[in-house]
């Protein structure tokens, strides 16, 4: 179908603990979702949260053309475990020429395959988790996201040589790479930080920059 919006409905296939998230959030959003399991046990007890829900198998093409799935512009594959079922589940949509398709995948090699069958997005939830726990366990951040592959968001704690003086003075780019981009003194909200921000001790700030920059800065004192 045709290009997609951020409210166009959605459709989404296997509803287990990530799928499920995702379908109940879409719709938190004011998204339309079509949800599809083929597990009847499953779609009851989703139905109070889920408008439209549905017991049917992702891979039986009569069954998605019945659904009315060819209609949608964008669909999320959320079949993990089943590689077959994900993989058929996959081409179908891409044969329905659904634009716009995020296929989760429990590996590279099978995000690789879902790549090569059309899947426009792939999602390798327990590896992209574990990464961002690594961050976290082996660093002194209190929260990490890569947003591309070499840029990303530390939340952290400012390091004491930031502390006390206008951060237009510190020449923190320059040194370090990285910027910071909010700050939150403790009970008040997050602000931006400008030139004129200084910040104390118990704050807590958003750095963004580099992946191997943010995270020196995250390591200093
Ligand atoms: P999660 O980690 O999200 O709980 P998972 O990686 O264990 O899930 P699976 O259990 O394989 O993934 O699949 C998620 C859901 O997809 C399950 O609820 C399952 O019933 C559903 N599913 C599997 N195959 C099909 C299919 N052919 N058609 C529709 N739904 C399917």
């Amino acid at each position: 179908m045709s290009a997609e919006s951020g409210n166009d409905p959605v459709v989404v296939i296997g509803l287990g603990r990530f799928g499920s998230s995702l379908a109940v959030e879409l719709m938190r959003r004011g998204t339309e979702v079509l949800a599809i399991d083929h597990r009847p046990k499953v779609v009851q007890s989703l139905a109070g949260e889920l408008t439209h829900v549905v017991a049917a198998d992702a891979t039986d093409m009569e069954a998605l053309r019945q659904l009315g799935v060819a209609e949608f512009g964008r669909a999320v594959v959320a079949i993990g475990s089943d590689l077959e079922a994900s993989i058929l589940a996959t081409s179908l949509l891409v044969e329905l020429e659904v634009a716009d398709i995020w296929a989760k995948a429990v590996s590279r090699q099978h995000g690789r395959i879902l790549e090569r069958i059309g899947a426009k997005h792939i999602v390798l939830p327990e590896h992209d988790m574990g990464e961002r726990v690594a961050h976290l366990v082996s660093g002194r951040m209190l929260d990490y996201m890569e947003i591309d592959s070499n840029f990303a968001l530390v939340k952290t704690r400012p390091p004491h040589e930031y502390v006390g003086v206008p951060l237009g003075e510190t020449r923190l780019r320059r040194k370090h790479g990285v910027t910071i981009v909010c700050v939150k003194t403790q009970g008040s909200e997050f602000t931006y930080a400008d030139a004129t921000t200084v910040l104390q001790y118990g704050d807590i700030i958003v750095v963004a920059g580099p992946v191997d920059r943010v995270e020196r800065f995250a390591e200093l004192p």
